[in-house]
């Protein structure tokens, strides 16, 4: 779907012939039925769905720690990607400067020999970087993605609930709704990191949500940018739309109801919330 569908509305048309034996059509608008084919609540993931925030966030702010350590690393874009097949920030750090050892500080010269020393050199670099990443998002430097903003609108002006389910920082997640979307931040509902013992793609955030806004899963719909995303929100009962993210472009989005580049601001919009009916073409596979 390259734009927009015009908003559906459900008729019911009725043929009966009057008494010149002429047949005449009646057209009625059935209002009562969209309340059975819009969502009742649309549940965004957080990274790489609200912002790219591995890109603009946790990248910059590694780069940030290393020049404030005199560091001479700068990861790009791409380096960056490969980098994210270590989980953990810690083990990122730890992984990459063992792999430049022979040549770059600071392994080279003032690598502690201890490992008790490396590890504690590492946790406070993280740290500081931990620290520097909130400063990234309470300063307003992570955008929202394109049409992130006006889907939010559209589901709220719609009576729909929205809410951010993410199993990452709740500091961060609190920190990036709050400063970047400040008009709907108070009826926008945040499940972010130990609300569940869990982590996706355990279903457990999203059934937690549906459970707190007293909605049905099966009236929910989320969006997500991940394998690991889709695969929760799939368990958990609910539609799942992906728009792919820099970094989960490639990945296999086999079993979404629905794939985008992205949700697609005002003029160049994938979709809306007015698509996300039940049943309808925009859930039948096209993308
Ligand atoms: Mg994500």
């Amino acid at each position: 779907m390259s734009s927009k569908a015009a908003p559906r509305r459900s008729t019911i048309r009725h043929r009966k012939g009057n008494h010149h034996g002429s047949t005449r059509e009646l057209t009625v608008r059935v209002n009562a039925l969209r309340n059975f084919d819009y969502p009742e609540a649309i549940l965004f993931d957080c990274d790489g769905v609200l912002c790219e925030t591995e890109r603009d966030g946790h990248r910059v702010t590694f780069n940030m720690t290393f020049k404030e350590n005199g560091l001479d690393h700068d990861w790009d874009v791409d380096l960056y990607g490969e980098l994210l097949k270590i989980g953990g920030g810690k083990e990122r750090m730890t992984h990459y400067f063992n792999t430049v050892k022979e040549t770059r500080e600071p392994f080279k010269s003032q690598w502690p020999e201890d490992t008790e020393e490396r590890r504690a050199w590492i946790k406070s670099m993280h740290l500081r970087k931990t620290d520097l990443f909130l400063e990234v998002v309470e300063s307003g430097e992570l955008p929202l993605r394109p049409g992130v903003r006006r889907l939010v609108k559209e589901a709220l002006d719609a009576g729909a609930k929205v809410a951010v389910c993410s199993t990452s920082n709740e500091k961060a997640v609190k920190g990036i709704v709050k400063t970047m979307l400040p008009e709907f931040a108070a009826r926008i509902p945040v499940f972010a990191g130990d609300v569940v013992a869990k982590k996706k793609p355990a279903p457990d955030v999203y059934e937690l949500a549906a459970k707190t806004l007293g909605v049905n899963p099966a009236r929910c719909v989320v969006i997500e940018d991940t394998r690991i995303g889709l695969l929760a929100g799939k368990a958990a009962g609910m539609r799942v739309c992906v728009t792919k993210s820099i970094y989960s472009e490639d990945e296999d989005f086999t079993g979404a109801d629905a794939v985008f580049d992205c949700i697609g601001d005002d003029g160049d919009e994938r979709f809306g919330f007015e698509d996300l009916t039940t049943p309808g073409s925009f859930w039948q596979g096209d993308d």
